[in-house]
């Protein structure tokens, strides 16, 4: 009987919310004093507190949670620590949004306490969640990057980096974004390809005496910027301006003369082949200025509006005097012609407003391209091939890291300019946390005056999260120092940013690699196989799934949808048969324990494995090679084809095959037989509730607690290699397959399959024969040697079908004679090819397919029929 406390149905709901109140999240602490086992810190993503733990997120997770419960199993001293990446400008943008202000419209104090608590909100959401899918985070290392806790370590690098020449303070051109009003790093810029209209003006030249021309066509897609224009270029090997080269061009409507160079960077095919060089219209005009020196102008202001030197354009935004200026470059006839033309315009990663490139004074880190490619061939990179998107991001920086915005919520950057000298001062380390916009340094500068202004920027927002590797290992912290860390997860969109600016960091902060292994996790796109969108409407919330379902299916999904790297698609259907299997695992479970009787650990450490039969050995044989795979292919982060192994282990081998053999047994009433198929049953249900540990922890659980001491998930990884026998393997292959090839037999012949068979005889291989004969409910018998059989000739079958057409109203006497012709008579003359038949005195001569001779297996008399499986024989007595 069923005891009553293992229900038929297995609630997700009820189970997970159970065990989610019951477990006590210090199991998951990492043991800072411990030296023991070997450290395995994870350097978890802390995420942006949007509110919302999306399933991209919740994807990452699951790898971190599968890795971070089996390597604690595996004996490692685990930190998964969870940390909140919290400044930045989505949430400034939110907090301007929600209350219909501007950044500058509040004290800065303020804004900074309303950006706060919005953020403190958002956390709480996303922490239920991640404890809703039963990660198993350390929270005792939990950190925030608002808090003074933490930023004091980001404004420590910060004089740390500063001490070792890393950091340097200078006007410089960076990204900017008129609409947030800061600078950005080439990593948030993201690039649209566009259309746009590139205009062909006519210049004249200033000098016209001579030449036999008196203007020059240029192609420009950005006219605004012409008060801005320096100079004009052509390639010298451009035979069409060769002549032009040295002499100057007056600038429509603002009239000033500009040179014509000779650069080698000039594209011949473009628009005329002549281009005009505007001061910070683009990276290529910057590269110009600067090696042809030209005269610097600044014709947009920090809030995207045109300057002064703009003329009579000053104060329109940008397209609006695009806009004028064209209407005033056709009203004066500079204007000739306009044709479409691709573009590839740099956005805000946070507002998609385009992007212009400003000179302005800022903090920057040094970009040490050696040392981050060095750095990054130490790492081991999963998959590897990811590598390479860090390398070539590496080569491609052309400028250092602008580390300063010009905004509030963020960590402050400690320095003060001194109002009479005007030299920076940069912060003491015992000052920090320190904020010089409301903080006066506590000793006057080097002058004499105590008279500051505080560093009004503040640090860009990877400052923070670059440090974590740091930080989670002790850094700054009065603890130990155990860096480098062992694990990065993240995702490979943020390779440039946070795994580039980290190992940036590590290496000049430490003179060390970050972490020993980067895990790389692809993006989830939507149903539709699309990047998940609002506007797409195809976003869904790991919380979409709970509803229906349950976190052990999701995981699942997690585990058997794609592997580390590759983007996965979300599919409903993989989670539904996720739940399917969680059923299909409780109904084995529910049988195993049914029939366990009282049988415990403790049975199972005293029983004596002589008692095995050979089904027994093979399954836990199978099941030993099932734990060493798995291992394997968890060591590399191969979590799809190790799950996909489990599957296969409880789905083929356990239900479908083991639990069918041994029935009979558990049933029957012989103690020993019944002992061994209670100690494999006892043993499958706690090795399979440990490995399920990690994917499904709250299955595993609640599978482990009626069977075990203790939490599953403070259990060891199953080790059973010794069970590993090819000899016991290829028995029970043999005792499976016999199995089922009677099987197959009953069903061919129509049989019921508990329908028994008179008897059956097995040759030719050493085998087990109790639990085949109560599987397949007949008597059998092992005999040693070849089964002694003859096929004897029974019945003679003629071809209607080829006689009917030939003899017409004579075929049915020719029928009669041969269905009367004796059995192996018509062989014989069926064998020699010819068939010779008396039909009313007339001799009538068929060929031999004329009949079918039926015969029959006869063995010591008796009618049988013969199975081969493999070299075994087995004989079916009717
Ligand atoms: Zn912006
Ligand atoms: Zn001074």
């Amino acid at each position: 009987m069923t005891p009553p406390e293992i229900p038929k149905e297995y609630d997700a709901a009820q189970i997970e919310t159970k065990w989610m109140n019951t477990w006590d999240a210090s199991m998951y602490y990492f043991d800072w004093a411990d030296h023991t086992r070997p450290q395995y810190i994870i350097d978890t993503p802390p995420p942006y507190p949007t509110g919302n733990f999306h399933i991209g997120n919740a994807l990452n997770w699951c790898y971190i949670d599968f890795v971070a419960r089996y390597k604690r199993m595996r004996g490692f001293n685990v930190m998964f620590p969870q940390g909140w990446d919290c400044h930045g400008l989505p949430t400034e943008v939110k907090v301007e949004e929600t209350n219909k202000i501007t950044k500058n419209q509040v004290p800065r104090a303020e804004f900074r306490k309303m950006c706060e608590d919005l953020t403190r909100g958002n956390i709480v959401k996303m922490r239920n969640t991640m404890l809703r899918l039963g990660f198993s985070n350390d929270w005792s290392n939990e950190f925030i990057t608002m808090e003074p806790s933490y930023y004091v370590k980001t404004q420590r690098s910060f004089l740390k980096m500063y001490e070792k020449n890393y950091v340097y303070h200078e006007e410089h051109p960076v990204n900017w974004c008129p609409r947030c009003e800061t600078a950005i790093a080439l990593a948030e810029v993201e690039y649209r390809e566009n259309k746009t209209k590139l205009n062909f003006l006519n210049f004249s030249l200033a000098d016209n005496s001579g030449s036999g021309a008196d203007k020059v066509s240029i192609a420009t897609t950005r006219p605004e910027l012409l008060c801005a224009c320096a100079a004009v270029a052509v390639n010298p090997n451009d035979a069409r301006y060769g002549k032009y080269v040295g002499q100057e061009l007056v600038v429509p409507l603002f009239g000033h003369k500009v040179p014509i160079l000779a650069d080698s960077d000039v594209d011949a095919s473009f628009g005329t082949g002549v281009v005009m060089i505007c001061t910070f219209g683009d990276k290529q005009d910057i590269r110009w200025t600067k090696t042809h020196n030209l005269k610097i102008t600044k014709a947009i202001t920090r809030d995207g509006k045109m300057s002064a030197d703009a003329g009579k354009y000053e104060g329109m935004g940008i397209s609006e005097c695009k806009a004028a200026i064209i209407e005033d470059l056709k009203k004066e006839g500079f204007l000739y012609d306009q044709k479409e033309s691709d573009q590839n315009v740099g956005l805000c990663w946070r507002c998609k407003t385009p992007i212009e490139i400003l000179s302005e004074m800022q903090w920057f880190i040094k970009v040490k391209q050696d040392e981050i490619l060095s750095a990054a061939d130490q790492v081991k990179w999963a998959p590897d091939y990811m590598k390479v998107r860090l390398e070539n991001w590496t080569n491609t920086m052309e400028w250092d890291w602008c580390i300063s915005r010009q905004r509030i919520f963020a960590t402050p950057i400690p320095v003060w300019y001194c109002n009479k000298c005007h030299k920076i001062m940069i912060a003491e380390d015992s000052w920090l946390p320190i904020d010089p916009t409301h903080q006066k340094p506590p000793v006057p500068c080097s002058c004499g005056s105590s008279d500051f202004h505080g560093e009004t920027d503040v640090f860009d927002t990877w400052m923070d999260s670059s440090l974590t590797a740091l930080c989670v290992s002790g850094w700054d912290s009065g603890k130990e120092l155990r860096f480098p860390t062992q694990l990065r997860p993240q995702g490979h969109d943020i390779i440039r940013t946070w795994a580039f600016y980290t190992i940036l960091r590590s290496v000049a902060i430490e003179n060390k690699i970050p972490w020993e292994t980067i895990m790389i996790n692809g993006m989830v796109l939507g149903t539709d196989g699309h990047k998940m969108s609002k506007s797409l409407g195809n976003v869904i919330s790991p919380e979409d799934v709970l509803v229906e379902h349950s976190a052990d299916a999701f995981r699942q999904w997690g585990a058997s949808g794609g592997s580390v790297g590759s983007d996965i698609m979300f599919r409903w259907n993989e989670v539904v048969s996720a739940s399917r299997f969680i059923q299909k695992i409780w109904n084995i479970y529910r049988f195993s324990l049914s029939n366990m009787g009282a049988f415990c650990e403790k049975d199972a450490a005293a029983f004596d494995s002589s008692k095995l039969k050979q089904i027994d050995r093979w399954l836990l044989s199978k099941l030993g090679t099932a734990v060493l795979e798995i291992t394997d292919l968890m060591d590399s982060f191969q979590f799809s084809d190790a799950f996909k192994c489990i599957r296969q282990f409880t789905w083929d081998v356990l239900a479908d095959n083991y639990i069918e053999l041994v029935k009979g047994r558990l049933y029957g009433s012989n103690d020993d037989e019944k002992e061994a198929a209670r100690y494999t049953l006892y043993t499958s249900v706690s090795v399979l509730s440990k490995l399920l540990a990690p994917f499904t922890p709250f299955l595993a659980e609640e599978m482990y607690s009626r069977i075990g001491n203790g939490s599953v998930h403070q259990q060891s990884w199953p080790e059973i290699s010794a069970c590993i026998s090819k000899d016991a393997e290829s028995k029970g292959e043999l005792i499976k397959e016999i199995t089922s090839a009677i099987r197959s037999y009953k069903s061919d012949n129509k049989m019921a399959l508990n329908a028994p068979l008179k008897k059956i005889e097995i040759y030719n291989a050493d085998v087990d024969i109790g639990d085949i004969s109560s599987a397949v409910a007949s008597p059998v018998d092992l005999i040693k040697g070849d089964p002694d059989f003859a096929s004897v000739p029974t019945e003679v079958k003629p071809n209607m079908g080829l006689l009917g057409p030939q003899f017409r109203d004579k075929a049915g006497k020719i029928i009669g004679a041969l269905k009367a012709l004796p059995p192996q008579e018509a062989e014989k003359m069926k064998e020699a090819g010819k068939i010779t038949i008396d039909v009313g005195g007339e001799i009538i001569e068929l060929g031999a397919d004329a009949v079918e001779i039926k015969k029959e297996l006869i063995s010591n008399g008796r009618e049988i029929d013969l199975l081969h499986v493999g070299a075994a024989v087995v004989v079916i007595v009717k």
